[in-house]
């Protein structure tokens, strides 16, 4: 059966961000032939509906209101029902972002339909659309399907690859009009961490540190090896609570959850609630003093000695192995 699915694109500094792209291929899965629609929710969202149709988008569906310019759960609630309500869809994505995880339960409720939350892939099973999951902090997976009702899952970022990007793809543009009332809360200005570098959750390369850094300065040599390799820099709650870093990098079952093609664990013992936050990263390098420490046991190469010297080496050697493949 073919189906209808909307994807909600998700907005940052003017820019889709790549879980809306990665959203419209689960889009494709779940619509088995039927439309892709991408909705763009905002003050003035133009800009990106070229981008949605770049990565496969059948039609974008695009809400342009003054109340929309920042995310607030109860405007961005009015105008996705009023949506849902316009385009009646038998499917809907989200990424599993601050932002799909606090929007996501509340359309579910409102609709009275079920949520598929942080999935990591959608395949086709015959005439199913089964959703993985990872259960108990990664520990597990589970598969599950939607029998009745619409089929409304929210997307782990960097789990499943976009289309293909085509500019020559373009299709139908549709203004709607909402109305947004009753706004308990309305948000006078942002402010915002001044933040460098490469966004976190959406990172391709992550060089974590944990308490063995031992201080501030100690992220210094990760920061540069995360600049050469193009990456970000992420951390433990160890490093966050010592002070060495802000808790905006904490990664683990009460920071962010991340899925990077590499990430280095450098001084990080591997605790558990840790691994909750990265262990499903495609390869992972760790560097500890001590042979014995678990973060190892989830590591695709270990390196045992003294991050303080290792680090640096790494850092020389890549940039001289990068700088080659530049130049040739
Ligand atoms: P440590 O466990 O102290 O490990 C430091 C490591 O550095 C050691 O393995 C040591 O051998 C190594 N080391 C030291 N010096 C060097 C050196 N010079 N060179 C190389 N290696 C060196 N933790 C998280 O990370 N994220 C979470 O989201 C999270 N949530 C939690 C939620 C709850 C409810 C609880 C109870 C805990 C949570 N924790 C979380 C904390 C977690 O249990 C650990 O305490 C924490 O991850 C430890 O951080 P760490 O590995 O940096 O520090």
């Amino acid at each position: 059966m073919s189906r209808k699915v909307l994807v909600i694109g998700e907005i940052r500094d003017g820019e889709l961000r790549n879980v809306s792209f990665e959203g419209i291929a689960a889009g494709k899965v779940i619509a088995n032939g039927g439309e892709v629609v991408g909705v763009l929710l905002g003050e003035n969202v133009n800009q990106a509906v070229n981008p949605f149709f770049d990565y496969g988008a059948d039609r974008v569906v695009v809400v342009n209101h003054a109340e929309l310019k920042n995310y607030t759960t109860d405007a961005y609630q009015e105008a996705l029902l009023q949506v849902i309500k316009a385009e009646n869809p038998g499917g809907m994505i989200l990424g599993h972002s601050a932002l799909g995880k606090d929007l996501s339960p509340r359309i579910a409720m409102k609709l009275n339909t079920g949520l598929i939350s942080d999935v990591i892939s959608v395949e086709k099973e015959e005439d199913d659309v089964v959703f993985t999951r990872p259960i108990y902090t990664g520990k597990a997976f589970e598969k599950k399907k939607v029998n009745d009702g619409i089929i409304f899952a929210t997307i782990r970022p960097n789990n499943i690859a976009p289309l293909e990007k085509d500019r020559s793809n373009r299709g139908e543009v549709t203004h709607l009009k909402v109305e947004i009332n009753n706004l308990r809360t309305v948000i006078k200005n942002v402010v915002r961490k001044a933040t460098k570098g490469v966004d976190l959750s959406e990172a391709k390369i992550i060089v974590s540190g944990g308490r063995g850094v031992k201080s501030k300065e100690g992220f210094k040599p990760l920061m540069e090896l995360a600049d050469v390799l193009g990456g970000a820099v992420g951390a433990s709650r160890g490093a966050c609570d010592a002070e060495y870093c802000d808790y905006s990098l904490q990664i683990g079952q009460t920071g962010k959850v991340v899925t990077p093609d590499l990430y280095f664990a450098i001084g990080i013992s591997g605790a558990i609630q840790h691994l909750a936050g990265m262990s499903n990263s495609k390869v992972v390098v760790a560097i500890n003093k001590d042979p014995e420490a678990n973060i190892f046991k989830v590591a695709d190469y270990g390196i045992v000695g003294d991050l303080f010297e290792i680090v640096p080496l790494l850092t020389e050697e890549l940039k001289n192995v990068l700088h080659v493949k530049q130049t040739v």
